[in-house]
C-alpha cells in the first residue's frame, strides 16, 4: 500500500444485474464482513474512484454508461467483474440485446465468481485488485521518474 496517497476509494455500478449480485456487495459494507476495515470508502463520484466494481452484464443500454464512469475514472485504475453476468454475460448471455461480460467493453483487472458472488469472494476479489493497482502505482511511479531524469 505504499504507493497509495489515500484511502482507495470504489465506485460501484449494477450494469444488468438480477440484483443477486448486488446485495452481496451490500452484505460486503454491513458490519458483519466490513470491506470499510482494508481502508476502502463506496463512493458514487467517478471522479474520486480507484476501483471500478461492476455486477452485471453488458448490454446496448448500459454500454456508454460503463465507458463513461471508466472514462471519468483517474489513472492508474482497477476494474473488478463481479459474477458470472459480469465475466461473460451468466444466464443473460443469449438475450438479445446482451453483449456479454465487461471485458467486451473495458479492460478487467479481477474476476469474481459465483451466482450470485459470495462476499467472502467479493472482499477477496477487492483485495486482489488492490495488489493490481499496487503494481500499476508501481509502474506510473517508475514511468514519471524515467521521463524526469
Ligand atoms: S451472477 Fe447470478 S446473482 Fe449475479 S447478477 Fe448474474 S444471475 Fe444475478
Amino acid at each position: 500500500m505504499s504507493y497509495f496517497k489515500k484511502s482507495p476509494w470504489l465506485i460501484h455500478y449494477d450494469g444488468s444485474s438480477c440484483n443477486g449480485c448486488d446485495i452481496e456487495v451490500l452484505a460486503c459494507l454491513t458490519p458483519l464482513y466490513d470491506i470499510e476495515r482494508f481502508g476502502i470508502i463506496n463512493t458514487g463520484n467517478p471522479k474520486h474512484a480507484d476501483i471500478f466494481l461492476i455486477t452485471g452484464s453488458v448490454n446496448e443500454q448500459n454500454k456508454e454508461v460503463i465507458q463513461n464512469i471508466y472514462s471519468q475514472m483517474p489513472d492508474p485504475k482497477v476494474v473488478i467483474a463481479v459474477g458470472i453476468c459480469a465475466a461473460s454475460g451468466g444466464v443473460f448471455a443469449d438475450c438479445y440485446n446482451v453483449m456479454g461480460g465487461v471485458d467486451k467493453l473495458i479492460p478487467v483487472d479481477v474476476y469474481v465468481p459465483g451466482c450470485a458472488a459470495r462476499p467472502e469472494a467479493i472482499i477477496d476479489g477487492v483485495v486482489k485488485g488492490l495488489d493490481v493497482l499496487e503494481q500499476k502505482y508501481s509502474q506510473k511511479n517508475n514511468t514519471d521518474k524515467k521521463e524526469n531524469a
